[in-house]
């Protein structure tokens, strides 16, 4: 069953954790005991295909989904009409001892797909298990890429509409097309005055808005998220350590049962906590490094058991990671207090009255002994995109970049030799100009619009363009509203009445 991270009386199949989203309380659902594997199962794994492997993980967590259910929820998420590659979630070596696991070989060229090909099915399993009569509003806040994997994922699905917010300046070109250009009868694309934090904030304020929601209510509307607060959103993303794991032992990189490291470029830390889910299921993790860029509020708080948002806000070339309050800390706050909700909703309280809480020393070795963390800035990220393509012709986006740095500092600080997996995020094609600047001359680029950039990166790997990014030449713009945060829910109804 699922409760609430901050306490109360919610108690929640998987199916209801995932229609809700949120928790009445404002916390998050968590798993309120979290399963295990043992190492035999985990050897099981090895010989088993991406959707198998999807199936042994998440069954053991949506326990009311029953097999035929999950099964065909797998099949229809991780398939090869959706995904590039027969693996889905190919695990690649780099160099000798650099893993990159690549998680973008879906429809949108980044690994939010992994979860949010997957989440529309729980979704509309739950709607029907749950014999819901309401149609079901997801509200999105994006930093560009779960915008666009949501769209794709919940377009045109029954019972479901869907709303993308998105920071008016605070996305790439790409992901701007790829948003506005946004095809399905159930859809709505606003772009927000403000940065990723206004637009999130502006989302849990709807979700904390109890007179909107029963407004709502009465005109058979029901509220839910596919950002990394919805457990749903979680979930999926487990399933690719396991993966990763199993492929290196099937790759004869590593034996059974030996500890690897995990290197996640973090944002809203929904990433790297399905990692540490995955070590508390018993997979032989290490170190979870948490790699961030220059808005480096989570290597500071991992180093200091201080968290504090009140600095200033950068724009930087990996913006997807550009966020200042990490939601999903609080899952791991709960569980590393052993469930302690007033705790948890203390520091939360704190958070949102004055921007700092601290956890204090206790707490803070406990962090240390699965974490570490530092932070690499855009010119550190640009000059590894170019030093990783000139020695292995392997041309990695910037946030797999700052990913890459930010391993090498942790081999550098502790001498650590564990083989390593760094989690790849996007496709570098999908920041194409930034990619491109950092491994061409200034005078080479000039004159370049978003379609032969794209031309000119294929050119250099000699990979192909992604088929949905070519395609979004030939794209009709259809969404060119933008609002300021203030008037965020007056978009939402403005959506619905128009349906
Ligand atoms: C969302 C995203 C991240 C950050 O992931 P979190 O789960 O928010 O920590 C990193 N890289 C890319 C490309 C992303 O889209």
């Amino acid at each position: 069953m699922y409760i609430s991270t901050r306490g109360g009386k919610d108690r929640l199949s998987a199916a209801q954790a995932i229609k809700l989203g949120i928790a009445s309380s404002g916390g998050l659902f968590v798993p309120e005991q979290i399963p295990s594997f043992t190492q035999g199962e985990l050897a099981g794994l090895v010989s088993l295909d991406y959707r198998q492997r999807a199936y042994a993980v998440l069954a053991k967590f949506l326990k009311d989904y029953s097999g035929p259910e999950l099964a065909s929820c797998i099949q229809a998420a991780y398939n090869s009409d959706k995904f590039d590659t027969e693996q889905i979630a190919p695990l690649v070596a780099v160099g000798d001892s650099r893993y990159l696991l690549e998680l973008w070989h879906g429809p949108t060229s980044a690994f939010k797909d992994m979860a949010l090909q997957l989440l529309p099915q729980l979704l509309s399993t739950a709607l029907q298990k749950t014999d819901e009569k309401n149609e079901v509003v997801i509200l999105v806040a994006t930093s560009g890429d779960t915008g666009k994997a949501a769209l794709e994922g919940f377009r045109d699905v029954d019972q479901i509409k869907i709303a993308v917010f998105f920071p008016h300046e605070g996305v790439s070109p790409i992901q701007r097309l790829q948003m506005v250009t946004q095809e399905g009868s159930n859809v709505a694309v606003i772009a927000v005055h403000g940065n990723f934090d206004d637009a999130q904030t502006g989302v849990k304020k709807i979700f904390n808005d109890t007179d909107m929601q029963n407004a709502l209510l009465d005109k058979g509307y029901q509220l839910s998220s596919a950002n990394s607060i919805n457990w749903g959103r979680l979930v999926p993303q487990i399933v690719y350590y396991f993966s990763a794991y199993a492929d290196l032992v099937k790759g004869k990189h590593i034996q059974q049962g030996q500890t690897v490291n995990f290197t996640v470029p973090t944002g809203n830390f929904g990433n790297i906590l399905a990692g540490y889910y995955a070590k508390l299921m018993g997979l032989p993790i290490n170190k979870l490094i948490c790699a961030s860029n220059s808005n480096n509020v989570l290597t500071d708080f991992l180093r200091s058991g201080v968290y504090d948002r009140n600095r200033d806000f950068h724009k930087t070339i990996s913006p997807s990671m550009d966020i200042l309050i990490s939601s999903n800390l609080e899952r791991l706050l709960y569980h590393m207090t052993g469930g302690d909700t007033n705790q948890v909703g203390a520091w939360m309280a704190k958070l949102q009255e004055t921007g700092v809480y601290t956890i204090g020393d206790r707490y803070l070795e406990k962090l240390r002994t699965v974490f570490w963390a530092d932070w690499a800035d855009d010119k550190e990220t640009a000059q590894v995109i170019q030093a990783v393509f000139s020695q292995h012709r392997y041309l990695t986006d910037p946030h797999t970049a700052v990913a890459w740095q930010v391993y090498e500092k942790y081999r550098q600080a502790t001498g650590d030799q564990t083989p390593s997996v760094i989690v790849s995020t996007a496709s570098p094609f999908k920041f194409n100009e930034s990619v491109l600047s950092a491994i061409e001359t200034k005078n080479r680029i000039a004159g370049l619009n978003e379609f032969t950039m794209l031309t000119a990166l294929s050119e250099l790997t000699g990979w192909p363009v992604p088929v949905a990014l070519a395609s979004l030449k030939n794209k009709q713009i259809i969404h060119q509203q933008s609002c300021a945060k203030e008037e965020m829910p007056a978009k939402v109804w403005e959506m619905l009445n128009k349906a």
